[in-house]
């Protein structure tokens, strides 16, 4: 599909419409099959797109949602969910606002396209991390934009993705095409912390809302920019929290005449186990995956192990290099971090229990139940009890769908030698919601960030360049375009 546009349908575009025309031009790259046939195209149908104002708006919208302060604990997410409703239906997009309890508000807008294809849903959140203005360069809920930035807390994650989102479906709107899905703009709270007053409860609440999508794009991905080269990032799959619990039980008494076997000392010595504990490697499809599309950039002694990972960890030398690295280690085994403690208050005191929680971290298609009985069989003490304080199912979205395929084009034609590269998360979104549910949810914003940039992320100084905040609207503008220009159908887009 990619070489489609390495043929004559540049050639052809070129002449029509001249290199000056250059956004439209990568537009028309995009979907040929909307233009291409039959070209040439009347050049009225083809709104003009005024970036600069694109970007000049982006970055005004942004300071004033960077300014809603939704900071999680409490989130009050309900203020910034009535501006997305304002600013929808000053657009002429139905919005309602829901609130799974009082403050804790979901923006919902649809865009109607012609209702032949099922809808796409744009998913953010509208809650941040919070941030101590005292640490900070700019004040974190002031919304200033200074230098070419938007500066302040949720710049990137994930108000500036809702104000992508937002101008991607206006600038559709705007431009009178035709399309053929519903765009459905959710703004769901909480997700800093799990999202249950959120997204979970929206789906759960009101999924009938949304039954009809098929499709769900949202942060967790987009264009890397690594020492000037970008690749395109495009998360399929998440790995599942399964945080658990340990509560040791003992006999409580007085610090200055100890006895053997406590609460304490069995905790310590289950937690001593479960430090020593390597957990088995295991390449799941999604991994491999990830693993073939980096292989294309690597030295081929390299490229030969990522392609065959479960057979290349058998190898001492290759697994203690590849593990080293704590975001590979993390994709190939379930992992274990422990985190938190509560022992005794007072120092001379023996306390009847005592407890730890473990941040475990589950790959794709693994059952919680037998990782926690594999736990306690280690533990193997009947002094202390487990329990499960957060877990789902990871559940993987297919790669090979016309909305991956649309990413594809997109890439291919702005950044001809960025490989794409469907990947897992390490950590979890609020898209596991709609991955069970049956949605086909891919983590991909558009935002094309460098390093610096990410580190504001739940960082200090958190901000977003106007140029990468107007080149992500622009990105996915093309990627709701091409959904649906690409295979079947062609036929129904003819002007
Ligand atoms: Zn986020």
């Amino acid at each position: 599909m990619d070489t489609k546009y390495d043929t004559g349908i540049i050639t052809q575009t070129q002449k029509l419409r001249g290199p000056d025309r250059g956004v439209w031009l990568s537009l028309l790259l995009v979907f040929p099959l909307v233009f291409a046939q039959p070209l040439p195209v009347e050049p009225q149908a083809i709104p003009d797109i005024d970036w600069p104002a694109v970007e000049k708006e982006a970055g005004e919208l942004l300071s004033q949602v960077v300014r809603i302060d939704t900071s999680n604990p409490p989130g009050n997410e309900t203020a910034a969910a009535q501006f997305w409703q304002n600013i929808l239906t000053q657009e002429g997009i139905e919005a309602q606002v829901y609130e799974s309890e009082p403050g804790r508000g979901i923006v919902y807008g649809r865009l109607r396209g012609n209702g032949q294809k099922k809808a796409l849903i744009l998913l953010h959140h509208l809650d941040v991390v919070p941030a101590d203005p005292a640490e900070w360069a700019f004040d974190p809920f002031g919304g200033a934009i200074k230098d070419g930035y938007v500066h302040g807390r949720g710049a990137i994650d994930c108000k500036g993705v809702s104000v992508v989102q937002f101008l991607a479906m206006a600038l559709l709107k705007r431009s009178g095409l035709r399309f053929e899905r519903d765009i459905i703009f959710l703004g769901t709270g909480d997700e800093e912390v799990g999202g249950r007053k959120g997204a979970g409860w929206f789906v759960d609440k009101h999924f009938d809302v949304i039954a009809d999508a098929e499709f769900l794009l949202t942060e967790g991905g987009g264009i890397r920019q690594r020492e000037g080269k970008r690749s395109y990032r495009v998360s399929v799959a998440e790995k599942a929290p399964c945080w658990i619990e340990l509560k040791a039980t003992g006999p409580a008494g007085h610090g200055s005449s100890p006895v053997p076997e406590t609460a304490v000392t069995r905790l310590v010595r289950a937690l001593e186990k479960i430090r020593r504990y390597e957990t088995p490697f295991k390449v799941v499809p999604a991994v491999q995956a990830y693993f073939n599309a980096l292989a294309q950039h690597q030295d081929e002694e390299t490229a030969q192990r990522y392609r065959a990972l479960e057979q290349a960890l058998k190898d001492e030398a290759f697994r203690k290099k590849f593990t080293a690295t704590p975001s590979h280690n993390a994709l190939v085994r379930n992992t274990i971090s422990l985190t938190v403690l509560n022992g005794s208050p007072k120092t001379n005191v023996v306390p009847a229990s005592a407890s730890a929680q473990l941040d475990c971290r589950l790959l794709p298609g693994e059952d919680p139940q037998t990782f926690l009985a594999q736990l306690k069989q280690l533990v193997d003490d009947p002094h202390i009890e487990f329990s499960t304080l957060l877990n789902f199912p990871a559940v993987a979205s297919d790669p090979d769908t016309p909305l991956f395929a649309a990413i594809r084009s997109v890439a291919a034609h702005r950044d001809p030698h960025a490989p794409v590269i469907p990947s897992v998360l390490g950590g979890f979104t609020d898209t596991h919601y709609f991955r069970e549910k049956g949605i086909i949810s891919y983590g991909f914003s558009g935002l094309a960030l460098t390093a610096e940039d990410a580190r504001g992320v739940h960082g200090l100084n958190e901000r977003i360049p106007l140029a990468a905040l107007r080149d992500a609207v622009q990105v996915l503008f093309e990627v709701i375009l091409s959904i649906d220009a690409i295979p079947e159908g062609a036929n129904a887009h003819g002007h």
